[in-house]
């Protein structure tokens, strides 16, 4: 079923068929090992990917917003073919021969950024065509959860400089592509501090203002409360150090705007990884 405002809000995008609304996910992503480990993250990764096409429709395309795309002003990508990005140092180099040859999408990311509107100047979200493509973001948990990379990924970006509530006010122009066959995925982390990891912390080990910042943005969730959500920072010592800088927190922005009154949240993978990045992934519409 669909309602009227979604409909007409999406009225243009030709290419893409409606279908039963489509769930939205946020995943913690963290080490990009993730994408090749076979740990409890990946596997969770296959699994939930093992649902569409019976529980869920395979989606006609997935949305993807990473941590690790940011721009001045907003982008989708568009490129018929995206690059698969290894934007990391340091691994071994079985990471950095992983590629993720999932198509794009191009006629139907010209049609969404028509639909979109940038939070602050009213502009319809720019085509990048050429520069980005898919980020360790994206590609590290859709690989494991779509290993055929036969559904088109489309990444949209973030511009870092703007605040939160224009992040989250963008996530909710993206409600009516679930019923567009569009598979919506937040890609970040809950709690992501990299300076103070622990590399050999068991993931039910972490710091307190983990575990706290981590829980107060699980209750936020469970309660619906959008607004406490998007003044995370208004949390003071705890924020900064659950985000020293907060493009990890972003993405959930985007997938909590996507979700309509009512979806409750369940959580899964609510561990962490070295103490202080927290893997809490949520799904809606399940
Ligand atoms: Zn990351």
């Amino acid at each position: 079923m669909t309602d009227g405002s979604t409909v007409s809000v999406f009225g243009p995008v030709q290419s893409l068929e409606k279908t039963s609304k489509m769930p939205v996910f946020f995943l913690g992503h963290g080490s990009p090992m993730n994408a090749i480990e076979d740990n409890e993250y990946r596997r969770s990764w296959q699994a939930l990917g093992a649902q569409f096409g019976g529980k869920w429709p395979k989606p006609h395309l997935i949305l993807c917003v990473s941590a690790h795309w940011l721009t001045q002003g907003w982008q989708l990508t568009a490129m018929a073919q995206p690059w698969t990005i290894h934007d990391f140092g340091g691994f071994p180099q079985a990471l950095f021969d992983q590629r993720y040859p999932a198509p794009g999408f191009p006629q139907a990311a010209q049609e969404i950024s028509q639909c979109l509107r940038q939070p602050d100047s009213g502009k319809p979200v720019a085509l990048d065509l050429q520069d980005w493509g898919l980020d360790h973001g994206a590609w590290s948990v859709l690989q494991p959860m779509f290993p055929q990379a036969d559904i088109p990924v489309i990444q949209l970006s973030m511009d870092y400089g703007r605040p939160s509530a224009e992040h989250f006010a963008l996530g909710q122009q993206l409600r009516g592509l679930r019923e567009r066959g569009v598979l919506i995925v937040g890609s970040g982390n809950i709690v992501h501090n990299l300076r103070t990891m622990q590399l050999d912390a068991a993931s039910n080990q972490a710091y307190d203002w983990a575990l706290a910042f981590d829980q107060t943005v699980a209750n936020d969730l469970q309660s619906g409360n959008l607004a406490a959500l998007q003044n995370f920072q208004s949390l003071g010592a705890m924020a900064t150090l659950a985000h020293p800088t907060h493009e990890h927190f972003l993405p959930l922005l985007y997938a909590a705007g996507a979700v309509d009154a009512g979806e409750e949240p369940q959580f899964f993978n609510t561990s962490f990884q070295a103490a202080s990045i927290s893997m809490r992934s949520v799904i809606w519409g399940g």
